[in-house]
């Protein structure tokens, strides 16, 4: 089962692709993620990577299939995955269409407003990762290991306009080349978690 969650950020795609992760025991691939550990090593590609980031860029789609594929490639993924963040355009969808094929892909659409307010109000644990929303001074520290939280560069106003910009250009053609191979759904995210998920199961069942 190769399952894509397509949506603008902030849309609810990586506590999803977590739900279904669980459910239904597939790997849940951000490349989110596998991009800000790339960002991480103290080499020229990992440089790169973390400007781009912070500036609310998208990483150039070689690299990023390439370092998807690998990702993909591993031991875990044999019966399927989540692919939570990709393909992000025609060129990713293209690229990454020569080595797998998605049998699901779920657009979980959400509005512009929606996605600020939500974005700007989510922060981050330095040591666990553990993600908090609105935290107020007084909750400045993690819920789950007391850790001090941080806001992501990318989610700050200009870099989640800058976000929103490039979702709507380059995401949008990749629905309708979905619609056309009939494996598109799409879903309102604009309800609790528990709410978006029990949509999902539904098509997947
Ligand atoms: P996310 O956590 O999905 O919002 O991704 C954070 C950042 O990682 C994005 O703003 C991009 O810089 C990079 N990134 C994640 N997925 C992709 C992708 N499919 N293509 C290019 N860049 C990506």
């Amino acid at each position: 089962m190769h399952i894509a969650l397509i949506g603008p950020p902030g849309s609810g795609k990586g506590t999803q692709s977590a739900k279904i992760s669980k459910l239904y025991a597939l790997p849940s691939i951000s490349t989110g993620e596998l991009c800000r550990l790339e960002a991480k090593k103290k080499t020229k590609q990992g440089r790169f990577v973390k400007k781009t980031i912070d500036n609310g860029k998208l990483i150039p789609d070689e690299l990023m299939i390439s370092l998807l594929k690998r990702r993909l490639g591993k031991k875990d993924c044999a019966n399927g995955f989540v692919l939570d963040g990709c393909p992000r355009n025609m060129k990713q969808v293209k690229l990454l269409g020569k080595n797998f094929h998605i049998d699901y892909a779920i657009y979980v659409k959400l509005s512009e407003s929606a996605i600020v307010k939500r974005l700007s109000g989510r922060w981050q644990c330095r040591k666990c990762g553990n993600i908090m929303w609105f935290p107020t001074k007084k909750v400045a520290k993690c819920s789950k290991c007391g850790s001090s939280l941080y806001q992501r560069d990318d989610d700050k106003p200009t870099a989640i306009r800058e976000r929103i910009g490039i979702f709507n250009k380059l995401t949008k053609p990749m629905i309708n080349y979905y619609k056309k191979k009939g494996v598109l759904h799409q879903i309102d995210g604009n309800a609790t978690p528990e709410e978006v998920f029990g949509r999902i199961k539904k098509i997947l069942h």
